[in-house]
């Protein structure tokens, strides 16, 4: 299913021009347009899901095997020296296309790719009832 106005939907299924890597049923990798690094690429989901929270179950288990891909490809091709895989979901999380997709990002020594977090103290570690509360959750 598509969304009416959504930029990826019409790029995924094709209504949008664009430099398709890899294609099949379920996706369409693509360059990224204001790449990280030579070769950055995403994957879009065809049927439209803001993010990881609507994504349907069959995409979320098939999407990592096309990363897979990709990323292989990318090692042999482009003899990156790394790969980072990301995934944003809402804008706080860095989120600006509410089309769900997975970046990868081809890393080469000494590049100018910063992917970081500041880590914290002891003090924000999740309390006891909250671990067993997520634990409970997950099903
Ligand atoms: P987000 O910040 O939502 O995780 O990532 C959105 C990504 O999509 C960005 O890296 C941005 O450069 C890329 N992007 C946005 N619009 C277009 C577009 O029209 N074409 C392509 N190829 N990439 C896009
Ligand atoms: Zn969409």
């Amino acid at each position: 299913m598509q969304e009416a106005n959504c930029i990826f939907c019409k790029i995924a299924n094709g209504e949008i021009p664009s430099k398709t890597l890899y294609e099949d049923e379920r996706f369409r990798v693509i360059l990224d347009i204001s790449p990280a690094s030579k070769g950055h690429a995403i994957i879009l989901v065809k049927n439209h899901a803001a993010n990881i929270f609507e994504l349907a179950d069959e995409d979320a288990r098939e999407i990592f095997l096309v990363a897979k891909k990709v990323a292989t490809a990318m090692e042999k091709v482009l003899q990156c020296d790394g790969v980072n895989i990301l995934q944003n979901n809402g804008e706080v999380a860095g989120q600006t296309v509410f089309h769900l997709h997975m970046h990868i990002i081809p890393r080469y020594k000494g590049d100018s790719v910063n992917i970081s977090w500041k880590p914290q103290d002891e003090n924000s570690v999740l309390a006891e009832e909250l671990i067993e509360e997520i634990k409970q959750t997950l099903v």
